[in-house]
């Protein structure tokens, strides 16, 4: 039997045991998006052909959200989505040239007042924050100077964490990759993992890369550097196996970073998000090798959300969006949500996934503005401008497709269907004008040199 005074004791210990962990550190919070992945291209969203093992382990530590979208498909704007929880035509920036304003509260903003040590390694210009003022409160950056690859963004990811671990505050991390954008990246072996062994895609003068040239986006047609990349290459199918291997490559280097986690024991202590910030068309709908159109390659992105004692191997079918990530990471931090943001805490749905979510898209250029349903997708057409000869805009124009009979949206079905395009268009609306009246977010112009710089990288016409 235990005397009193062992009793007592363990009493005091129990008690100081449980003030311990209340005053344990915070969670750390690390997003990683890598820049134009596919939300098809994982193994652990059905991908039976390429290998991303090591974001398939961390799915299965982690809740998977097969059906995550983002709101719009380009750097800049989506990125100011995901880190303010606005639509673009909230935060006003629909191109990389644009830059939101100082009035928006931004997620390292929140997180610096609340605490944290915000850091961030971005890798394209326009992320940095005198262009897209996204990054209004890091006061770690690795800017980007010229686009790293993750071969050379890891080692500042790992440096940094080596750090955090001896730290006592909390981090909030940001990681950017571009790898998976053009110019694919996947060195070595990885750049024919999905090429057929033997076959020479530089074979003969002209093949059916050169076929599909013409349909290639025009800012992209006359690029000396796409030129460059594409030099010699006849193959089409080459350059699609590139983009396969790019993604392997970057799972490769997301997996080392786990491991680092693993290794300096913050794993168990850091909330990690992965997504992307929008896909990539890989000559569906005649858009070649670029994100422009609302189609499911460039809205469907990863979504795998990694929280510390939560669950695992969970999958989510539901529908959600990047918009959804502030309010679902404040919420497991336990800080308040903005009062502007458009998007909801989406971690309930692991409870109660029945399914459902409609998702509210815009374009770039404000070209053309749409919703998705788990059945249906509906596209409305802003402009009669394009950039891709293979799709061409017309003002006015309504798409819609029945996605589990067409998940290729092959078949417009707009006219055979006029209730449906009625009901969608209807509920469209409604997600357009639900909130976001009320909030004035003027965008501000980037300068005149830094305009000529993203002219001369093909970025603005
Ligand atoms: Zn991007």
């Amino acid at each position: 039997m235990r005397s009193r005074l062992q009793t007592m004791f363990l009493l005091v210990a129990t008690v100081l045991s449980a003030t311990a962990q209340a005053g344990e550190k915070k969670l750390n919070v690390i997003i990683i998006t890598a820049d134009t992945l596919r939300g098809d291209m994982l193994g652990c969203n059905g991908n039976k052909e390429v290998k991303t093992p090591a974001l398939d382990a961390l799915a299965a530590e982690s809740v998977n959200f097969t059906h995550a979208y983002t709101n719009i498909t380009t750097t800049t704007p989506s990125h100011a989505t995901i880190f303010t929880s606005l639509y673009p035509r909230d935060h006003k920036a629909y191109s990389n040239t644009a830059r939101i304003s100082s009035k928006i509260r931004t997620m390292d903003e929140i997180m610096k007042a609340a605490g944290w040590h915000t850091a961030a390694i971005v890798n394209m210009p326009w992320l940095n924050p005198e262009m897209s003022n996204i990054l209004q409160a890091t006061e770690e950056l690795a800017r980007c100077k010229h686009v790293r690859k993750a071969e050379k963004t890891n080692p500042w990811v790992l440096d940094f964490l080596d750090r955090q671990g001896k730290s006592s505050k909390p981090f909030y991390l940001w990681v950017h990759y571009t790898d998976n954008h053009t110019p694919y990246h996947a060195p070595g072996k990885y750049a024919t993992m999905y090429y057929p062994k033997g076959k020479d895609p530089r074979a003969g003068k002209s093949g059916s890369l050169q076929k599909v040239w013409k349909w290639f986006p025009v800012h992209h047609q006359n690029e000396p550097s796409f030129k460059r990349w594409l030099k010699g290459i006849t193959d089409v199918q080459y350059v699609i196996a590139l983009n396969k291997g790019s993604v392997s490559w970057l799972d490769l280097h997301v997996g080392k970073l786990i491991q680092r986690l693993k290794r300096d024991g913050l794993w168990d202590n850091t909330l990690l998000v992965f997504t992307a910030d929008h896909g990539e068309s890989l000559g569906e709908h005649k858009i070649w090798f670029s994100h422009s159109g609302l189609y499911q390659p460039t809205v469907h992105v990863p979504l795998i959300i990694h929280m510390p004692g939560g669950p695992a191997h969970k999958t989510v079918n539901s529908l959600v969006q990047l918009a959804d990530l502030m309010p679902t990471i404040l919420s497991r931090l336990g800080l308040k949500i903005p009062s502007h943001a458009r998007g909801r805490d989406i971690w309930p749905l692991i409870e109660s996934d029945a399914g459902g979510g409609a998702v509210f898209l815009e374009h770039a250029g404000r070209q053309l503005t749409g919703i998705v349903t788990p059945r249906y997708k509906y596209i409305k057409h802003l402009k009669n401008k394009s950039y891709n000869p293979g799709y061409i805009l017309h003002k006015g124009k309504e798409e819609l497709y029945d996605l589990q009979k067409d998940p290729g949206e092959q078949h417009d079905i707009s006219s055979a269907k006029p209730k449906i395009l009625k009901e969608m268009r209807a509920m469209w609306k409604r997600l357009r004008d639900r909130r976001g009246k009320d909030f004035k977010g003027a965008s501000a112009k980037v300068d005149d040199q830094t305009e000529e710089m993203l002219r001369s990288l093909g970025y603005t016409q």
